[in-house]
């Protein structure tokens, strides 16, 4: 590990004017900062911690949405009483992630910045186009198991591993960015991060010194909220796919649905296709696999990952069973 300089931010503007310093960066519970900085993964020669301001906070907006600030704990925000009645899917989204002690320490804001699982990434002696640009991609034609199925490219194939991230992308969340000039602007998760394209190390819109202050959940969509996991363990794993479905029903047909994926692309992937297939159509099983096949109808495998297709249609399936059954 390199050696580096440390200072507690006091307050969110002074922590953005201090992120301004070359190398330095931001850290919030670093349970992915400081495992990839003992790795050599992520070098900042200057820490900010931003893990006492005072963001922890859950509100009501006037809207009847809520605001989560960046340094609320996953644990606290899984555990919130409005979150659990009103976005459901938010809270088991949460509670299926990582570990109880990690959930403790875990924040909103370093949660959706968290970096890829992809295992070339963490291995500084095979070519990683995201680590090292440049250098090629090991898993195109390496061991790609966990790799993504759609919006890929030929420099990158990782996902995304955030569950938080999936549920807040059905919930139509928006993330609040302050800038160290002061300015104050907010992106719709759908627009935060990007696709590998040829730039696969710059994965976000955020520029190089805004610092993520709250997540806006728009007051709750109509209908059932589920989240869907599958995973090769039952408790600390990653998703090899999930799903996260919001689904209305009237008189047995699907008035309304929403639905993403994680585990399939290098960010949560909404799919308006799916979306499509269910809006308007009975609520039956014959209707639900029609919008898998159109949900992965872009779908390509990289070979070891060729499952993770069929995976995903049946991970659909089920999950939009068990929310129309339900609503
Ligand atoms: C063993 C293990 C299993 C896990 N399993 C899962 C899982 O199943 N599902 C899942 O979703 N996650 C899982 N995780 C990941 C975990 O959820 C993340 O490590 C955690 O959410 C990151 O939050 P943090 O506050 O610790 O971020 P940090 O490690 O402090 O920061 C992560 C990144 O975000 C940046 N950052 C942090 N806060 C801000 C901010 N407010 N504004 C701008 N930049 C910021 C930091 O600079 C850094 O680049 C697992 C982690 C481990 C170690
Ligand atoms: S998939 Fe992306 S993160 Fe993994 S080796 Fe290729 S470039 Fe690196």
């Amino acid at each position: 590990m390199r050696s580096f300089t440390y200072e507690r931010a006091t307050d969110a503007q002074a922590a953005v004017a201090a992120v301004s310093r070359t190398g330095a960066k931001f850290i919030s519970g670093g349970t992915n900062l400081l495992d990839l900085m003992k790795l050599d993964i992520e070098k900042p020669s200057h820490l900010v911690d931003i893990s006492r301001l005072p963001l922890r906070d859950i509100e009501e907006l006037p809207d009847g949405g809520l605001l989560i600030g960046a340094q609320a704990a996953n644990s606290d925000v899984a555990a919130d009483a409005r979150v659990r009645t009103r976005y459901p899917v938010l809270s088991e989204a949460l509670v299926a992630g990582a570990s109880g002690q990690l959930r403790n320490k875990a924040s909103t804001g370093g949660n959706l910045l968290q970096r890829t699982r992809c295992p070339y990434f963490y291995d500084t002696a095979a070519g990683c186009n995201k680590r090292d640009p440049g250098s090629g991609c090991s898993a195109i034609g390496g061991f790609n198991r966990i790799h993504a199925l759609l919006g890929v490219s030929d420099s990158c194939i990782a996902t995304h591993p955030s569950d938080m991230a999936v549920a807040m992308t059905v919930l139509e969340a928006e993330i609040e960015l302050l800038d160290a000039d002061g300015s104050v602007r907010r992106v719709a998760i759908a627009d935060l991060y990007r696709l590998p394209g040829d730039t696969p190390h710059i994965e976000t819109v955020l520029r190089p010194r805004e610092m993520i202050t709250s997540v806006l959940l728009p007051p709750p969509p109509s209908g059932r909220q589920t989240y869907r996991k599958v995973r090769d363990r039952a408790s600390y794993e990653f998703a090899l796919v999930s799903v996260a479905a919001v689904v209305s029903t009237d008189q047995g047909a699907i008035s309304e649905a929403r639905v993403a994926f994680g585990g399939v692309a290098h960010k949560p992937w909404r799919s308006i296709e799916a979306e499509a297939a269910l809006t308007g159509r009975p609520a039956t099983m014959v209707t639900y696999r029609a919008a898998a096949e159109a949900a992965m109808c872009d779908a390509v495998g990289q070979g070891h990952n060729d499952f993770k297709i069929e995976l995903a249609k049946r991970t659909l399936c089920r999950t939009l069973a068990q929310a129309a059954q339900a609503s």
